[in-house]
């Protein structure tokens, strides 16, 4: 998933200061915190847990029902043939399955509080129509040649790529720099050296952690490189996934570049089983899914392949108010409009209270001036519509009314307005209210220009702890997981082969000689040595098997799910690439090779027992004249 990013400019403040301003926000905020960010939150930490129940999580995503909306959409929205739709959460969740829906919540979470950032040089709209696009292409081929539920591969399209937002949430300006400097592989080997890790490292990482399916992960990392062998599910899933991104880079690109994208496609598209007219399906999605889309997610502008979205009402500033008035006396609303439009304000009417409601739940205007008898649905009917709904909470409402009766006046404001005049309303006074307003809403804006402030801080506070567990947990000279991450994963690892009664190999490797190395051509020699024999294992050994640096010139490799005499060809084929392969750049007096021990836990008692015996192991090849794998056996 590479392609260069260009940027929106923003400022940069220091984290060292976070804990400072949210202490200096949090009084005065706590009680404006929106119901959807604490939502988010907490399915955030719902996502992560294992237990979660369809009903938890359904009552959990019904509090918000913005979210509520937006799931239901994505539920009913087409991917495979028409179904009867689904109007409530849980039977969305029932229709899509439980990962599915979590998933997304969890995605439209991150949208909600990565729409904007501080990276200069990091496109974020430009990120997330890619992905988007990404999302509903790699729906479409799974729906056409299946492999997993679209519904999920929806969600993995969508956030394949996050380990790029992840950098620059976590590093803005340094990531600004990397993305100025390189592109494609050099930016992979630019953010390894600066971090210690790569944008396609971290989004594995991040899946994991979110707790998506390990197939996924592999796919994803299989179709990152340029030829996908393998036969089975998680190769077929890696070249839809490969296919999609292809798609979502030519919906994206202009004219010229498209054209040269078409071949590649092609082939992409076969390697996948499908033919011309079925990709020619897969890219002529209408612009109007486009924009059902683009709503669903939350995500502002075009669709990129330029379809019309409806006119949006000018950006408002403070002084001037984007405002709706409501009267069935059609002078009325000409005059009332008129006098709002010479003070510059921007004003839409409409003749009645249901037209008004769709037009304030649609383009949120600031202030609505209604009157109070109309038909269909009267001004209190309006109000308290706009008060239900989650759109309408803030809108500063002001009732025309020809009776000042006590009884009245209490029932409008029962009904949730925030202000009233008299009709006919005298010029003079319905502009000093619509001043009074004016302040209240501004301060409401601020309010809500700071909230999304501490939403960003506290996402880069979650970042940058991120940052500190992944620094803790890197070998900062080759990358690969350290000593730390060997031990506590081994754990993990042995409890799970004890739990399921599966097999779990390890390999102890030291290279020999080493210290020849250093002393003929220097430490920095030595080094790439390093650098280099850590390449050739990670890309001999799969995915699924950890090579970890213990210090030095010694490495372990945790090898799950592997009995002694698989894991022992696998070593073989270590041994054996790290001898084939030597280290071009450096005149070496004698091949760079290998010693490794393999042990295996049905014969160990113990995790301890284990690494002993793969360690003896070690020492007997080593005794025998290195370059060679030997078995701690029974
Ligand atoms: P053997 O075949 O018996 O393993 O011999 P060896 O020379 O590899 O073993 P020994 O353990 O005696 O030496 C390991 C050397 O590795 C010693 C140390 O200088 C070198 N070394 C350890 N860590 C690093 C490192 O980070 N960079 C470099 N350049 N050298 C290192
Ligand atoms: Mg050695
Ligand atoms: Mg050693």
């Amino acid at each position: 998933m590479k392609s260069p990013s260009a940027g929106a400019p923003d400022r940069h403040a220091s984290s060292r200061s976070v804990p400072d301003r949210w202490n200096m926000h949090k009084p005065m905020l706590c009680d404006s915190l929106p119901t959807a960010s604490r939502t988010a939150a907490a399915i955030l930490n719902l996502a992560q847990r294992e237990d979660v129940t369809a009903e938890a999580l359904a009552q959990l995503i019904q509090t918000d029902p913005a979210l509520t909306g937006r799931i239901l959409r994505f539920a009913n929205a087409p991917a495979q043939g028409t179904r009867r739709p689904v109007a409530s959460v849980i039977d969305a969740i029932d229709l899509v399955g439980l990962p599915a829906v979590r998933q997304f919540a969890l995605s439209l979470s991150l949208i909600d509080a990565h729409r904007e950032g501080r990276c200069e040089a990091f496109d974020y709209a430009a990120y997330w129509q890619k992905s988007l696009a990404r999302a509903v292409a790699l729906q479409s081929i799974t729906a056409q040649a299946s492999t997993v539920a679209p519904k999920e591969a929806f969600t993995l399209g969508l956030l394949a790529d996050v380990g790029r937002l992840a950098l620059a949430t976590a590093w803005p300006e340094e990531y600004s720099e990397c993305l100025r400097k390189a592109d494609g592989e050099a930016l992979i080997a630019l953010e390894r050296e600066r971090f210690a890790t790569d944008h396609d490292e971290l989004t594995r990482m991040l899946l994991t952690d979110w707790g998506f399916p390990q197939v996924f992960i592999d796919a994803l990392q299989l179709s990152q490189q340029d030829e996908i062998r393998d036969e089975g599910r998680t190769g077929r899933f890696a070249r839809q996934l490969a296919l999609a991104q292809h798609i979502a880079d030519h919906r994206l690109a202009e004219e010229p570049r498209r054209a040269a994208l078409s071949p590649l496609l092609r082939a992409e598209a076969r390697r996948c089983g499908l033919g011309d007219e079925d990709l020619a399906r897969l890219l002529a999605d209408p612009p109007a899914d486009w924009l059902d889309w683009t709503r669903t997610i939350g995500l502002p502008g075009d669709a990129p392949t330029g379809g019309a979205e409806p006119s949006r009402p000018p950006p408002q500033t403070d002084e001037k108010l984007h405002v709706l008035l409501a009267d069935d006396d059609p002078i009325m609303l000409a005059r009332l409009s008129r006098q709002l439009e010479a003070d510059g304000h921007h004003v839409a009417s409409r003749r009645d209270g249901e037209t008004a409601l769709a037009y304030a739940l649609e383009h949120q205007p600031e202030m609505v001036i209604t009157d109070w008898h109309m038909k269909p649905m009267n001004g209190l009917e309006l109000c308290r519509a706009l008060r239900e709904s989650a759109l309408g909470g803030n809108v500063y409402i002001v009732m025309l009314t020809a009776s000042e009766s006590e009884d009245a006046l209490v029932e409008a404001f029962g009904a949730g307005i925030d202000d009233y005049v008299i009709k006919p309303p005298s010029v003079r006074v319905l502009k000093a209210r619509i001043r009074a307003g004016q302040r209240i809403i501004t301060l409401h804006k601020k309010l809500a220009r700071e909230r999304k402030e501490i939403e960003r801080y506290s996402s880069e506070l979650a970042a940058a702890n991120r940052r500190l567990e992944l620094m803790a947990h890197t070998d900062q000279l080759t990358g690969l997981p350290n000593r730390r991450y060997a031990m506590d994963r081994l754990e993990r690892e042995w409890a799970q082969a004890r739990t399921f009664d599966r097999p779990l190999s390890i390999m102890m490797l030291d290279l020999d000689w080493f210290k020849s190395i250093n002393d003929s051509l220097g430490h920095d020699a030595g080094d790439q040595a390093l650098v280099h024999a850590a390449r050739v294992m990670r890309e001999t050994v799969r995915t699924s098997d950890v090579v970890c640096r213990m210090g030095g010139e010694e490495f372990l490799i945790i090898i799950p799910d592997t009995a002694g005499p698989a894991a022992i060809q696998t070593a073989e084929r270590v041994r054996s690439a790290v001898e084939q392969q030597q280290p071009a750049k450096l005149k070496l007096s004698r091949p760079l090779t290998a010693s490794i021990g393999v042990a295996d836990s049905t014969s160990a008692p113990s995790l301890k027992d284990l690494l002993l015996k793969a360690d003896n192991a070690l020492y007997q090849v080593k005794q025998n004249g290195r370059n060679g794998v030997r078995y701690a056996g029974l």
